[in-house]
């Protein structure tokens, strides 16, 4: 295939790592990497972090800048939209009326956020890329009335990052608790009550009624003064491009263990995905984390060169908030029972156990990095389909990596 041309459309963590990859594998042929943003590949996690609390303008963090594009003889077009797939003639078209041949095509779109869709929503700010930090970044200035939408990753994190700038910040959140998806409650309790400490108002359960030029009114009549509105209400993935020409989507881009999309010239990973997952019984997932992104580019693109590696890697993500750490390993709704592990003080680990004693899942909150060994090692064993002694999980000396040797 010396000859043959790789294509990535995305231009995010997914398809930058990709870009990568082949060079890793020794791929020695054309890699074009098609982004419709204007800058070249950045990383996303400081967006609400790092780039909205820290002194100086934030400035991208580039997953590969100019200088590494060219030295790995990657062909970027930058600021090009794909808008169709020609597959049988294996043609990429972009908006500006180019046609790109490809003889493997990887899909990294990604997700976009979802639009709030209520009178006056259009005052809601949303956090997508660089420029959309930069504005937020500037209204966050000491005082201000902050109405954060959402009591997801997006909001929880904004909010920390605007307490942390003075501002008084409430988060609105539908459900009867933030972090209803994906994080257990007596984690989601620990992260309220931290944010509490701050002075941010965390309203549960909350509906709105309608958005004025200076407040939110709820349904049950409250008002929440709101000079700033940020919309934080969970993102959608993009896969307009692969449906429109007729590849199959279940939740996301539909792909097989390997990757590879209903037609075997396309792949596709990141965020617009989805794929059935080998050592959790094959139950189909998609997943909007980070390291996902990046794993998945490395095995999708070793398959993409005629390799038939399965993507198996235990799914895992972060988020911080103050000085606190959370972490997620695996599957914790797989999980029967829990078992605690309290590996310091304020540190707390939750062992995610199926009914048949296999470890499913690890949830952890502590402060700066006092979770991070353990989890690490905990979804090693979630990897190995391990099925640990109770006692072993819940006693903190008790060292995990032991159990991996077994
Ligand atoms: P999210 O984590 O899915 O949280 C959105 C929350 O907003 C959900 O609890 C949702 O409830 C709620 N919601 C939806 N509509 C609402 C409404 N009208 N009023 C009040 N609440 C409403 O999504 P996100 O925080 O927007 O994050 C978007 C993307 O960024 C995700 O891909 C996320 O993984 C990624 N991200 C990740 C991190 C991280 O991993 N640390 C950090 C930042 C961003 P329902 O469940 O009922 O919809």
């Amino acid at each position: 295939m010396t000859e043959a041309s790789m294509v990535i459309v995305g231009g995010g963590k997914a398809g930058a790592r990709a870009a990568v990859a082949f060079r890793e594998n020794a791929w020695k042929g054309p890699v074009t990497l098609i982004s419709d943003e204007t800058l070249a590949p950045y990383d996303r996690p400081p967006l609400s972090k790092a780039a909205i609390t820290d002194d100086a303008e934030p400035q991208p963090t580039y997953l590969l800048d100019e200088g590494m594009m060219a030295s790995l003889e990657v062909n970027f077009l930058r600021g090009a939209a794909a808008t169709a797939i020609y597959r049988e003639a294996k043609t990429l078209a972009l908006a500006d009326g180019k046609r790109i041949p490809y003889d493997r095509l990887l899909i990294a779109t990604g997700a976009e956020p979802r639009q709030l869709l209520l009178a006056g929503s259009e005052r809601a700010l949303l956090l997508r890329d660089i420029a959309d930090a930069v504005r937020i970044r500037n209204e966050f200035s000491e005082g201000r009335n902050i109405a954060i939408i959402g009591g997801g990753f997006i909001g929880l994190e904004l909010a920390s990052s605007a307490a942390k700038r003075g501002c008084r910040v409430t988060v609105i959140e539908a459900q009867p608790r933030i972090l209803m998806r994906g994080v257990p409650a007596e984690i989601a309790t620990r992260i309220a009550a931290r944010h509490a400490e701050a002075g941010v108002t965390i309203l549960v359960g909350a509906s709105i009624a309608h958005i004025g030029p200076d407040k939110i009114v709820l349904s049950d009549g409250r008002e929440i003064a709101a000079d700033i509105i940020i919309a934080g209400i969970g993102a959608a993935p993009r896969f307009k491009l692969a449906e429109q020409s007729g590849l199959a989507i279940e939740n996301g881009i539909a792909c097989n263990t390997y990757l590879q999309t209903s037609d075997p010239h396309v792949f596709a990973i990141g965020d617009c995905c989805s794929f059935p997952h080998p050592i959790f019984g094959n139950e189909r997932l998609r997943l909007e984390a980070w390291r996902n992104a990046s794993d998945q580019a490395i095995v999708a693109v070793e398959n993409m060169l005629g390799g038939q590696r399965q993507y198996e890697a235990v799914p895992w993500f972060w988020s911080d908030q103050y000085e606190l750490n959370l972490q997620i390993a695996g599957l914790p709704h797989l999980g029967a029972s829990v078992v605690k592990r309290v590996p310091k003080d304020d540190a707390l680990i939750l062992c995610h156990v199926s009914a048949e004693g296999r470890l499913m899942g690890a949830s952890g909150i502590g402060q700066g990095n006092s979770i991070a060994r353990d989890v690490r090692l905990l979804e090693m064993l979630i990897g190995k389909k391990a099925t640990p002694d109770a006692a072993q999980l819940a006693d903190p000396s008790f060292p995990l990596k032991s159990l991996l040797k077994s």
